[in-house]
């Protein structure tokens, strides 16, 4: 091929597909089972099209070389995941080691590993995560620095520390563990030490409070000493809460000639006396929810929006 070509190792029907359908010659059937062509997409689903940007590897290499690309792309004709797609461009002794630890279904690791990690080790998913951990998230230039290693201890050590941390910290194994982002939590909290008993005692507690509305981030909000409540979305107040607290505040500041936002009430500006309207205030927990205040309408109190955010984080 001349410098400027690329011949197309893989993908062409989707890619022939893809411009086919763009330049209209054929439909497909939208949600309400219409037959839409190209032309007939709303701009924003046509611009959604058009600016999707495909991932292409651009691969170097021998007749021979190549030739064994294309044998390892058509396995079986299931087409090959990012994963499998890194495994085939960085082929070598490192990679065949590698899944001969995080790719071999019966090694017997694999069942404590799927309580951290999601997936399955026929699809490369153990062997992804191990090496987004060691690499930072920087697999392929990770698995091209160590293409032509044999032996596979900084990859097999990282990734069973991870395991490790995990396990050690919290004792208990629940469901919502699976898939979080254990490597770089790793990162940020190995060094911290927790007491595995209070830890559970603490997972236990949140899990029993209705008000969370994000178990999965339990484990962040814990490691991190208990303080990012934003990572536990707590279920906030309904409109029809807000609404009845607007109305009492409003009727009790309109009689007293004051702001009706209780620290603009207080300020000494302009505001002192504004009554704001419901949609420029945000509803507020009187007693934060972290210091077991209830998302009710007893502790519920509106503040301006600037307010409010002041207020910050609760
Ligand atoms: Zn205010």
């Amino acid at each position: 091929m001349s410098d400027s070509e690329l011949e197309v190792l893989d993908g062409q029907q989707r890619i022939t597909s893809i411009g086919r359908f763009i330049t209209g010659k054929f439909a497909i059937q939208d949600d309400n089972g219409m037959q839409q062509y190209f032309s007939g997409l709303a701009e924003d689903k046509q611009k959604k099209v058009l600016q999707t940007k495909l991932l292409v590897y651009e691969c170097e290499g021998t007749e021979t070389e190549i030739k064994e690309w294309f044998k390892t792309i058509n396995i079986a004709g299931v087409p090959l995941n990012e994963q499998e797609l890194l495994n085939a461009i960085y082929s070598g002794e490192f990679v065949t080691l590698a899944k001969a630890e995080f790719s071999n279904s019966q090694n017997a690791n694999i069942q404590k590993w799927s309580a951290y990690v999601k997936g399955n080790a026929n699809r490369q998913d153990f062997l992804e995560r191990a090496l987004q951990w060691v690499s930072k998230n920087e697999v392929s230039k990770y698995m091209s620095e160590h293409r032509h290693e044999n032996n596979i201890t900084e990859l097999k050590n990282y990734f069973n520390s991870v395991i490790d941390w995990v396990s050690a910290v919290f004792t208990d194994v629940e469901s919502e563990m699976c898939g979080l982002e254990w490597g770089r939590l790793y990162e940020l909290y190995h060094k911290t030490s927790y007491n595995p008993n209070e830890v559970s005692e603490k997972v236990q507690e949140l899990y029993a409070d209705s008000y969370i509305k994000n178990r999965k981030g339990v484990f962040e909000y814990i490691l991190g000493g208990c303080e990012d409540t934003k990572l536990l979305n707590i279920r906030i107040f309904d409109d029809a809460i807000k609404k009845s607290v607007y109305a009492k505040q409003k009727k009790e500041a309109e009689a007293k000639g004051i702001s009706n936002c209780p620290l603009c009430a207080i300020g000494n500006n302009s505001n002192k006396t504004k009554i704001w309207l419901l949609k420029d205030m945000d509803a507020d927990h009187v007693t934060p929810w972290s210091k077991g205040g209830a998302t009710s309408k007893e502790n519920c109190e509106m503040l301006c929006k600037t307010h409010n955010r002041g207020k910050g984080n609760k």
